[in-house]
């Protein structure tokens, strides 16, 4: 493909003459050109050609520099030989950012198949690959760290240093009591700004600085494993038998039963063979404790790369993984997307949870991406959960997954007691019914702990006057303003609005103005006065903003000390709370009549979730669930506590209406500033699938108002396409490519697809 795209130029053109940058246009071009696809970092669908000189080392994989309009813009080379035009009237590729490949072959196939797979466009795919440290003009580099070290031999007067520059001095003391020096890191947190101070010490020769290797910095020492229970043993040997070739994994196992030690001992199978590991877990799931026990217990280097990181200590993972110097990456969704060169297991916790899935930019299923990455390089995943979601436990019939289960937890630990509140009957005192109240009482008088889910963050839902009935909306979603009391704002949890809570009701002035409905703020001021000598901590998206800063709320929760502690899903993930032994769960109602056809299994994996990370010491636990409907079926699925059971109920209710997993999905949504526009330029995708003659084995549903039909401003609506295989649907979306990734429409209707989409 490559030679015979090759173009020879004639003599008299050496000179390029169509291109109007002068920069390029006065190089000389050499005697042949080979045209080369570029992914660039823009929403369009195709790649974009360049010419470059056949003599040149080009790689696929590599960053160049492209001139782009009056400017430049970086590309990474995906492809050798195509052009969309002929070579010698192409632009001329700029020049090469590094002189090695920033991707590696088996990434841009990756990328290729995740833009194809997912109806994405290539160029911003591509870029999601790269670390944001490289997605400019950044060039690669070493990732030898800073280390400092006080010179031994260099005499200061302490007592003057101390008068005269205390931050120099605090530094210096600092690197003497530590002989092997400290990083960047460390110094940063002795002093933000320590590079000041530093200098001067170093211009006085009172410290040396040397560059290493983050490798040889980082401890190797070992822990050992507990001894494992003879489950965890049984499944570890099921496993090992198969950690070669592509399989998948499926480890079912309640909270508490091991897992990790599990995923601890295939990794170190893999390791032992000199096979590098991805280790994915949810965002808030990545706390220093986890990467502290894997990286004891393996006694190999790990990374991780998570959002609470810079750019540059992402890059640095990203670098040391890629470059084969660390052996594991702990990291979250995107951590997926980082290349190894002896990658030979990929390991994906709490498989079910939600922010695996992308929801804007690039969207895509990190887990599925996984399986498809496994399948690609024929090496093994391990998809662990205590409640696996419905397209895994479907997919299980599949021939080449296999199920482990671990069904007890080591030692005596027992699981939770459950019990229905009927609420229909009683009268509540901010959402909670009399019995919850008294059993709270009987938990704090004893000194224990206590656990309250409520899946929703702020002071109250509603804001009203009961004069006129005004309620606080947002101007720009179709959603209630929430009030946030601490903040003394009304907040859109859609875009980001916010306003100040009005004194008088805006439209009548009405001085008397009520809020209505308990999120976690209302909960935690009215646990705080009624049990005024137990501390009431609070863990949701306004408190917490990352896992270190939820380890620090945690504290005394981990420490024992009697407390209760309220929260939204982010409890139910990463932590285990071994002291709590009430936990009560104040509204599951919601799910019940929600529009979202994954509600009842959310449901079932939260409730699950919440009360199996309860009471794991000698203590059992005890948790209590409000509902209005202590008969319907799924409320007595919960009670049983069996999650298969529950699961059962759930799959054959989406059998009976032909949703996921038993139909596959891809939904079209429209957005623009009316929804007549966006409603037409769905009806015009559909009529295509009309004149095909597609309706047989595809079912089409809309296009129809989005859910929240307005939102930030804009007009969504969206139609649907389900059908039983997965490539018939994909025939269908390919009659529509050229009208998605067409301009027809222009900008102002955004148009959506999304290929497995978590909401229909
Ligand atoms: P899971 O991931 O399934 O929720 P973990 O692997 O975190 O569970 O284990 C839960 C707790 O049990 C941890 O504190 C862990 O150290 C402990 N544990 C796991 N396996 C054993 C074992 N075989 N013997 C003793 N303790 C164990
Ligand atoms: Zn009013
Ligand atoms: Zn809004």
């Amino acid at each position: 493909m490559l030679a015979g795209a090759v173009e020879q130029f004639r003599p008299g053109e050496k000179r390029c003459r169509r291109d109007k940058h002068q920069c390029i246009c006065d190089r000389l071009m050499s005697e042949s050109r080979t045209a080369a696809a570029f992914g660039i970092n823009l929403p369009v669908y195709h790649s974009f050609s360049y010419g470059l000189d056949s003599d040149c080392q080009a790689r696929i994989g590599q960053r160049y520099r492209l001139p782009f309009g009056n400017d430049f813009k970086i590309g990474i080379l995906v492809e050798l030989g195509a052009a969309t035009a002929p070579e010698q009237t192409l632009k001329s590729a700029a020049e090469a950012i590094d002189n090695e490949a920033t991707l590696s072959p088996h990434l841009i196939e990756l990328a290729t198949w995740l833009a194809d797979y997912y109806c994405q466009p290539i160029g911003e795919v591509l870029f999601q690959f790269l670390p944001r440290y490289l997605r400019g003009r950044q060039p690669l580099k070493s990732v030898a760290l800073e280390s400092w070290t006080a010179s031994p031999t260099a005499d200061v007067d302490l007592e003057q240093l101390q008068r005269r520059a205390p931050r120099q001095y605090e530094l210096l003391i600092h690197l003497r009591q530590h002989a092997t020096g400290l990083t960047p890191g460390e110094l940063r947190a002795i002093h933000p700004q320590w590079r000041t101070p530093m200098r001067t010490l170093h211009q006085r020769g009172l410290v040396t600085c040397t560059l290493c290797d983050p490798v040889s910095l980082q401890a190797l020492d070992r822990d050992q494993p507990p001894e494992l229970s003879q489950e965890q043993a049984g499944v570890v040997e099921g496993m090992s038998a198969e950690l070669d070739g592509f399989h998948v994994h499926l480890l079912q196992g309640i909270t508490g039963s091991g897992k990790t030690e599990v995923y601890l001992a295939a990794m170190q199978t893999v390791i032992e063979r000199g096979g590098q590991v991805l280790y994915l877990v949810p965002e808030i799931g990545l706390t220093p404790q986890l990467f502290n026990r894997v990286q004891r217990r393996l006694g190999a280097v790990v990374v991780a790369s998570h959002s609470a990181q810079t750019d540059y200590q992402r890059f640095q993972a990203w670098e040391q993984f890629r470059r084969g110097a660390a052996a594991v990456m702990l990291g979250t969704r995107s951590a997926l997307l980082s290349d190894a060169p002896r990658l030979q297991l990929i390991v994906v916790d709490e498989e079910h949870d939600a922010s695996y899935r992308q929801q804007d930019g690039v969207r895509y299923h990190a887990r599925d991406v996984a399986i498809k990455r496994a399948q690609m390089l024929d090496l093994p995943v391990v998809l662990g959960s205590a409640t696996p979601s419905t397209e895994t436990l479907f997919n299980l019939a599949r021939p080449h997954y296999r199920h482990h289960r671990l069904t007890r937890r080591p030692g005596t630990a027992q699981p939770p007691h459950l019990q229905l509140i009927d609420s229909s009957r009683v009268e509540m005192d901010h959402g909670c019914t009399p019995q919850l109240l008294q059993a709270i009482q009987q938990e704090v008088q004893r000194g224990g702990q206590v656990l309250l889910f409520l899946n929703r963050r702020g002071y109250a839902p509603v804001v009203m006057c009961h004069a006129c009935g005004w309620q606080s909306v947002c101007h720009q979603c179709d959603a209630r303003l929430t009030l946030h009391q601490s903040m003394q704002r009304l907040i859109c949890h859609h875009c980001g609005y916010s306003e100040i809570v009005p004194d008088t009701c805006p439209q009548c002035g009405n001085a008397d103005i009520h809020h209505h409905g308990v999120g976690t703020e209302k909960l935690q001021h009215f646990m705080q006065r009624r049990f005024e000598s137990t501390p009431v901590v609070r863990i949701d998206r306004d408190s917490v903003s990352d896992a270190r800063q939820m380890e620090r709320l945690l504290q005394p929760v981990q420490a024992g000390e009697p407390c209760i502690l309220i929260g939204t899903q982010m409890l139910a993930k990463g932590h285990d709370y071994p002291n709590i032994t009430l936990a009560g769960i104040i509204d599951v109602d919601q799910a019940l009549y929600s529009g979202f056809y994954r509600a009842s299994e959310r449901l079932a994996q939260i409730v699950v979730q919440v009360a199996g990370r309860t009471g794991r010491a000698e203590r059992s636990g005890r948790a209590l669930l409000q509902t209005a409907f202590p008969d319907h079926p799924l409320m007595q699925g919960l009670l049983q506590q069996d999650y298969e059971q529950l699961v059962d109920l759930i799959m054959q209710e989406r059998r009976l209406v032909g949703f996921p997993p038993y139909l596959r999905a891809i939904t079209i949504t429209a957005d623009a500033v009316t929804l007549d526009a966006a409603m037409q330029r769905l009806q015009t995708l559909r009529s295509v699938l009309v004149d095909a003659g597609i309706g047989a084995d595809v079912q089409v549903i809309g296009p129809i108002p989005a859910l929240m039909t307005r939102r930030v401003g804009r007009y969504r609506a969206q139609f649907s396409l389900l059908a039983a295989d997965m490539r018939k649907l994909r025939r269908a979306l390919a009659l529509l490519l050229p009208g998605i990734q067409g301009a027809s429409g222009g900008k102002r209707v955004k148009l959506v697809v999304e290929v497995d989409p978590i909401d229909l």
